[in-house]
């Protein structure tokens, strides 16, 4: 008998634009059988695995549906027509419509991923912690892949020295909200996709009730305390995290996963003293470094959302730029942490802050002086010493007149060139060594000693003008 197929809009550009296909067939199952072997890229849409044909796909004959009429085995006659009708998603989460599936096809026709793993996908939801240099194109990959819910959480705007790694933003952006940005330039690369932005700092009072929105937290932040917070929040809540920092030419990767591998306290159980590891503010950061790593986070999330491969537990991938080489270290969990170990202390969260040595704002602010305070009294031939703790390339490249070099690591051994009776206002690049060389002289003797707010990056901008 010769039948038609009349081929389904979303199948057709698989079939060369094909809309009709002929054959002789006594049964569904004979014609879809000739059908898939001329054209074999069918299969996986028509098809699950255990060859049954797919819950969305329905085939008619003529008007008939043919689970009416005694399914694939149905009787065919010379001249029927059987029509494919993939469902097109209305309202059912995790559904797949039409554009959906051209738009996701390169997942689709991947086992690995498929039509299962990219309705997972879709049903599954990712909390973006930072949408900075790694922010950039983590989200962007997620929102492509189809992840249906993104949440960005930022309290930045955009300013002029991001452009040169996050490239969701454009020149036109400066001042504006990164997360609001962000939110837009997602929905033009993938309409299906939900974005959550939330302009805020993360911090102990939101964390728990924002993280607990996500079945996975990417975590691209640039501080220690936001780190910290993420960490325990994430153990108390057995999230997942996927880990990433940059600095400079390097990069390093990992992901927790709560109660099967360690966790960043295991890693780092203390932070550094404040201003004792640069930020990518005062070190730098070389600006296509960002979008390998927040890649590899990308990849790593969307694995552990489909769950396949191998994630990177217990494992930290590193990356030099300037060597082009990976390394791989081995993570242990340690018994004794205490936020996933047998015995945890933390319950419940702290203060990050003051866990990693950042001063409360209103001592922070009594021992602050604006650039222009520091203008004026320069002018006015105030008795004070500017001390400037940056390293000795950077006090080359610029610093403030008759300024002293003491940087931040010398402090200590070097305490007795300073007058502990004399004014002294301390820079760095934009306050946060010098706030730490401020803290240490006033518990060493020193009663007038100012931090410059925003260091000498405000002051050179301030002096331009
Ligand atoms: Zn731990």
């Amino acid at each position: 008998m010769t039948v038609a197929i009349s081929i389904p809009g979303a199948l057709r550009q698989r079939m060369g634009g094909k809309e009709e296909f002929f054959t002789q067939a006594r049964t569904v199952r004979e014609a879809i059988n000739s059908l898939i072997k001329e054209y074999p890229q069918l299969r996986e849409y028509l098809f699950s695995d255990n060859d049954r044909l797919r819950n969305f796909i329905n085939l008619y004959v003529n008007d008939e549906d043919i689970r009416t009429t005694g399914g694939l085995d149905t009787r065919l006659k010379d001249g029927d027509i059987i029509i494919i009708v993939p469902s097109i998603a209305g309202g059912s989460s995790g559904d797949l419509s039409t554009k959906e599936m051209m738009r996701y096809d390169r997942h689709l026709i991947m086992p690995e991923v498929g039509f299962e793993g990219q309705k997972r996908l879709k049903s599954s939801s990712v909390l973006v912690v930072g949408v900075g240099g790694l922010g950039t194109p983590a989200s962007t990959y997620l929102a492509a892949a189809g992840i249906g819910r993104i949440g960005l959480i930022d309290f930045d705007r955009v300013e002029m020295s991001n452009l040169h790694r996050q490239v969701l933003y454009t020149e036109e952006d400066i001042g504006r909200p990164k997360v609001e940005v962000a939110k837009v330039r997602l929905l033009t690369v993938n309409p299906n996709v939900h974005v959550d932005s939330y302009q805020t700092k993360l911090d102990s009072t939101n964390a728990l009730k924002i993280l607990n929105d996500y079945d996975v937290i990417l975590d691209g932040t640039d501080n220690f305390p936001t780190r910290y917070l993420v960490n325990d929040a994430s153990v108390l809540l057995k999230k997942p995290v996927v880990h990433a920092s940059i600095f400079r030419f390097e990069g390093q990767v990992t992901v927790f996963l709560p109660t099967k591998g360690p966790c960043y306290r295991c890693l780092y159980p203390e932070p550094p003293p404040p201003g004792l590891v640069p930020t990518c503010a005062e070190g730098g950061v070389f600006g296509v470094l960002p979008s390998v790593i927040g890649s590899i986070q990308a990849i790593e999330t969307i694995k552990l959302v489909l769950g396949i491969g191998e994630p990177l537990i217990g494992r930290l991938l590193m990356f030099d730029a300037l060597k082009m080489k990976f390394r791989e270290l081995r993570l242990r969990r340690d018994e004794s942490c205490p936020v996933c170990g047998s015995n945890p202390t933390i319950r419940d969260l702290i203060d990050y802050d003051e866990f990693c040595g950042v001063h409360s704002a209103d001592r922070q602010d009594a021992q602050e002086i604006e650039v222009e305070t520091l203008i004026q009294w320069l002018k006015e031939g105030r008795q004070l010493q500017v001390l400037d703790v940056r390293e000795p390339w950077e006090y080359n490249i610029s610093h403030i007149p008759n300024a002293k070099l003491i940087p931040l690591s010398e402090l200590r051994s070097r305490i007795n060139e300073l007058d502990p009776e004399e004014l002294i206002v301390a820079y760095c690049k934009n306050g946060g060594r010098s706030s730490v060389a401020v803290k240490y002289l006033s518990e060493h003797g020193f009663k007038q000693i100012k931090n410059l707010r925003g260091g000498i990056d405000l002051w050179a901008k301030l002096n331009r003008n």
